[in-house]
């Protein structure tokens, strides 16, 4: 019977059997985040909506059209987060981290949302993983933080990386950019789109993340901002490139990575996947110096990045998994209570089990250990013995009921499962 009920547009519903690919991500996650020194945080589902008009840029698409806003009943504007890096460095002036021995690096996991419009690999209701390292500007830092998701990604086995690494410059020379950009827009005015045009002072960067066609031509004559860089940014970049470079990691120069965040000075990067469709990007991040300040904090450098977990997923194609049981337990109606306590026994040592919990016959509970993919089934008999079934060979032998446990132990270790 089909429910009354879906789950919201551009949501989804993680199952079991989508779960263990899940698992694997974060657990992936959280081993190389805390080979490398980062401490967990997590910080709330919703903040104030002005920080995220701050912090992401109010000319960003994401605070223009995408931010899920409510009030709530105090008549306070809060806003579920669309991303983590503003709610960060939020925490990290909020409890005072710049007095700890900098940087500071953290990472989280969780659920982010945008109002945007939902197709394959894009949704309302999607999963990052977020790391940050607040308060040095050493390039050392950017390259640290690119290297960590590049070894991530290939330690998950994702198909068909690729790296685009830019820069952006620091504020300074990105307003003279900025301004030399502006005149090229407004020079090509009459072949751009309506969105473009109508942020041509507001947001001129954006211009090089169209997809219309008339932009793009007048983008591909445009300077970008690798050209315009001045010593110290342009010492900085070369810095992380070599840095990248020396661990192994491949990427390719883009001078038109705009990032869609508008925080972002210097190291600009992006990971793609060509295992995707249109929607290619793992994840990214980059450099930005002036946020925790924008935010109230003191003068902090910082740099960071976000990764979809769905993405991620969507690039493995992960199959479904099954649930790995060691033991189905099998019992006539008289030793149901029995079986219970069995399977209590055994959970309680670490052993996995599980059993019929729905009055069936034991030809039905047979074919439910079955289905269950358990590796073996413990038959349980009106008399109080009971016999070990190899499920894949058929094969049984009698089973000292008082020793179940450490015979199912000895099995699975015999096993190796
Ligand atoms: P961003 O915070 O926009 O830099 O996004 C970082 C990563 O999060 C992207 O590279 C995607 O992998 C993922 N992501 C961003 N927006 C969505 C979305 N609407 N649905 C699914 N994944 C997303």
């Amino acid at each position: 019977m089909a429910s009354k009920f879906k789950a919201p547009r551009g949501t989804f519903d993680v199952l079991p059997s989508d779960s263990a690919a899940r698992a694997r991500v974060y657990e992936a996650a959280a081993g190389a985040f805390e080979r490398a020194g980062y401490g967990r945080i997590e910080t709330p589902i919703f903040e104030e909506t002005e920080l995220f008009a701050r912090g992401v840029g109010e000319s960003t698409d994401i605070v223009q059209k995408e931010m899920f806003t409510f009030e709530d009943q105090g008549g306070r504007s809060l806003t579920l987060r669309p991303e983590a890096t503003a709610a960060l460095c939020r925490a990290y002036a909020e409890h005072g981290m710049h007095k700890l021995p900098q940087p500071v690096k953290l990472w989280c996991w969780g659920p982010f949302f945008r109002h945007e419009r939902p197709q394959s690999g894009r949704f309302r209701q999607f999963h990052q993983i977020d790391s940050e390292v607040i308060g040095t500007d050493s390039p050392l830092a950017d390259a640290e933080a690119i290297i960590l998701l590049a070894d991530l990604l290939a330690e998950l086995g994702v198909p068909g990386v690729e790296l685009r690494l830019g820069s952006l410059g620091s504020f300074e020379t990105r307003v003279a950019y900025r301004d030399e950009l502006r005149s090229h827009l407004h020079a090509n005015e009459g072949s751009l789109s309506d969105d473009v045009r109508s942020r041509i002072d507001s947001n001129p960067l954006r211009a090089f993340d169209s997809d219309h066609p008339g932009t793009r031509e007048v983008m591909e004559g445009a300077p970008t901002m690798l050209d315009r860089l001045d010593d110290d940014d342009a010492d900085h970049f070369e810095a992380v490139k070599a840095a990248v470079s020396d661990a192994g990691v491949d990427y390719v120069l883009d001078g038109t990575l705009v990032r869609g965040l508008d925080y972002y000075t210097r190291t600009v990067f992006e990971f793609t996947s060509d295992a995707l469709g249109a929607q290619s990007a793992l994840g990214g991040g980059g450099r930005y110096d002036g946020l925790v300040a924008e935010l109230g904090g003191p003068e902090t450098p910082a740099v960071g990045w976000a990764a979809g977990i769905e993405r991620i997923l969507m690039a493995l194609g992960e199959a479904e998994e099954e649930q790995s049981l060691d033991a189905f337990i099998v019992a006539p109606d008289g030793q149901r209570e029995m079986a219970l306590s069995l399977a209590t026994q055994a959970r309680r040592a670490g052993v996995c089990v599980d059993l019929d919990l729905a009055g069936r016959s034991e030809k039905g509970q047979m074919k439910q250990a079955n289905r269950s993919g358990a590796a073996r089934a413990v038959i349980l008999a009106d008399d109080g013995t009971a016999r070990l079934r190899d499920m894949e060979t058929g094969e049984e032998r009698p089973l000292d009921t008082d020793d179940v446990l450490r015979e199912i132990e000895a099995e699975r270790r015999k096993a190796g499962s």
